[in-house]
């Protein structure tokens, strides 16, 4: 086993460069993400098919556990960066998700809602923190931290790519609850890996409880660190009545919005200035973020059901579709772990800042190109495949020039002692995404015959190869629906994506 010495001066024991528990917390979250998105993809099937809900419902429901998953990594993350430290939170998170992945396998609506409940709350204390963790395996100002994200990415989508596959072959041969309890299973994994880089020493000293006084302070007579536990399955009920009542989310996205802005006041006001510019380079890569994952999102929602009903599939069907862009990750993710590394020696690594503006663009390229693929629509109204997968290895690109580095970048720019935080707030980016990709979805269904001769319909015109005035039939309707939202969408995410690139030099000053 190689060894190198860290700016630290401590010996830290290497594999293919990178510290060793970064291999542990790559498999740890591995396991975590299968379960995540093996429950994922059963999720829809199963309230529409077992539970009988209405599609709208389940739409309904589905949306609100998608980003309701990414709103309470901001708690999960304070509370670990105060008072339980990165292990203690990264156990009980797991913990929690995988009571919810087995609950879910009895197969009553009761333990539905508790179940995605605990999973929400479980997610808010693994993902923050399992992703802050990585950031601690580098010593500040190292180089390899963009490459190590980026390998870490890979086990997200490794486990994502897999465990739709796994899962819905138990769920449709064997019953909806094999198909869980596997999710289930697979989260036990994940806690058993992070748990032998714990036993075997991967780890160190770091993720340790921050400060034992605080840990130890009694609060209704419990030690306030154990007092957590009892309060993360005490807040459950809450989670579920918001599913319940997810035609209200708007109300909590306002007051998401709300907390996170009071919160970064009050943080800075206590900070130093070169803490408090780095801040709002934070806030602009979530907002950038933000703008990413609602247009990127339609890959779950409205590009499936385009690829279903507008598109001549050969050999994988539409829910298939959606492995596509974790197949891609899986090819493309140690090339751009070397690639960064490479850049950074010759160092001519661009900034996060112009990878951001890159990501964007490319985001909008892809779906540009699922927009243009309406020029070569047959009678049917369906377009060749071959678009699908351009568009999806193109934002699959931009997605590695946003993703993995927004959440390395994190790290750098948080204020001392509250880097789990931060990295909540940026997964609240999703949060964010995830309401506005619904409402982008929505319009790609509210189609009507234009007559209109504005600048927006000629463009869309031009790109999609259809026109709104007069559509040959209703095939022909959906599919305008479609690539225009797709193309407009496209074009609005490349036009961000050279503005962020023309600020870059700016934001580059709020980082130093
Ligand atoms: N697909 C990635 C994951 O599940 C990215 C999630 C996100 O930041 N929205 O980790």
């Amino acid at each position: 086993m190689e060894t190198t010495i860290t700016t630290q001066n401590e010996m830290e024991e290497t594999y293919l460069g990178h510290p060793k528990g970064l291999f542990y917390l790559f498999f740890a979250e591995l396991w975590e993400r299968f379960s995540f998105y093996g429950m994922k993809a059963l999720l829809i099937l199963y309230m529409t098919q077992k539970l009988i809900f209405t599609d709208h419902n389940a739409f309904g429901i589905f949306a609100a556990y998608m980003s309701l998953v990414y709103v309470t990594p901001l708690f999960g993350g304070m509370i670990a960066d105060k008072i339980i430290g990165y292990r203690k939170a990264i156990m009980l998170g797991g913990i929690l998700m995988a009571i919810g992945h087995f609950l879910l396998s009895f197969e009553t609506p009761i333990f539905f809602y508790t179940s995605l409940a605990i999973i929400i709350v479980g997610n808010g204390f693994f993902k923050p923190n399992i992703s802050s963790f990585v950031g601690l395996l580098y010593p500040v100002g190292d180089k390899r931290r963009d490459s190590g994200f980026t390998i870490f990415y890979l086990g997200v989508n490794v486990g994502g790519a897999i465990a739709p596959l796994i899962c819905s072959w138990l769920a449709i041969s064997y019953g909806w609850h094999f198909g869980f309890a596997m999710a289930g299973i697979g989260m036990l994994f994940g806690l058993f890996m992070f748990y032998r880089g714990m036993k075997v020493g991967v780890f160190g000293e770091k993720g340790k409880v921050p400060k034992m006084e605080i840990y130890n302070q009694k609060k209704f007579g419990i030690k306030q660190g154990q007092l957590i536990n009892i309060l993360s399955f005490l807040i459950v009920p809450i989670f579920a009545v918001l599913i319940v009542f997810h035609e209200y989310e708007h109300y909590l996205v306002g007051l998401v919005f709300l907390l996170i802005a009071i919160t970064l006041y009050l943080i800075s006001r206590k900070i130093s200035k070169d803490e408090k510019r780095r801040l709002w380079a934070v806030v602009y890569f979530v907002l950038l973020g933000s703008l990413f994952w609602a247009i990127f999102e339609q890959a779950g929602s409205s590009v499936t059901l385009f690829a279903s009903r507008n598109v001549n599939l050969i050999g994988i069907n539409a829910a298939q579709t959606n492995s596509i862009n974790s197949g891609f990750i899986m090819l493309l993710a140690i090339p751009f772990s070397w690639l960064w590394t490479y850049l950074d020696r010759k160092k001519i690594n661009p900034n996060a800042a112009i990878k951001f503006g890159i990501g964007m663009f490319l985001l909008g390229l892809g779906f540009l190109i699922f927009g243009m693929s309406g020029h070569f629509a047959d009678s049917f109204a369906k377009t060749p495949m071959i678009f699908l997968f351009i568009g999806y290895f193109v934002l699959t690109v931009g997605e590695l020039f946003l993703s993995p580095i927004g959440l390395s970048k994190m790290e750098a720019l948080s204020p001392a002692k509250m880097v789990a935080f931060i990295i909540g707030i940026w997964y609240s980016a999703s949060f964010f995404g995830h309401f506005f990709a619904g409402k982008i979805a929505q319009l790609t269904t509210s189609v009507e015959t234009s007559s209109e001769n504005s600048f927006f319909n000629s463009v869309i015109e031009f790109f999609t190869g259809i026109s709104s005035s007069n559509f040959i039939n209703e095939n022909f309707q959906q599919l305008y629906g479609y690539v225009s939202t797709f193309a407009g969408f496209g074009l609005l995410s490349m036009c961000i994506g050279v503005i962020a690139f023309c600020v870059s030099p700016w934001i580059k000053k709020l980082m130093v």
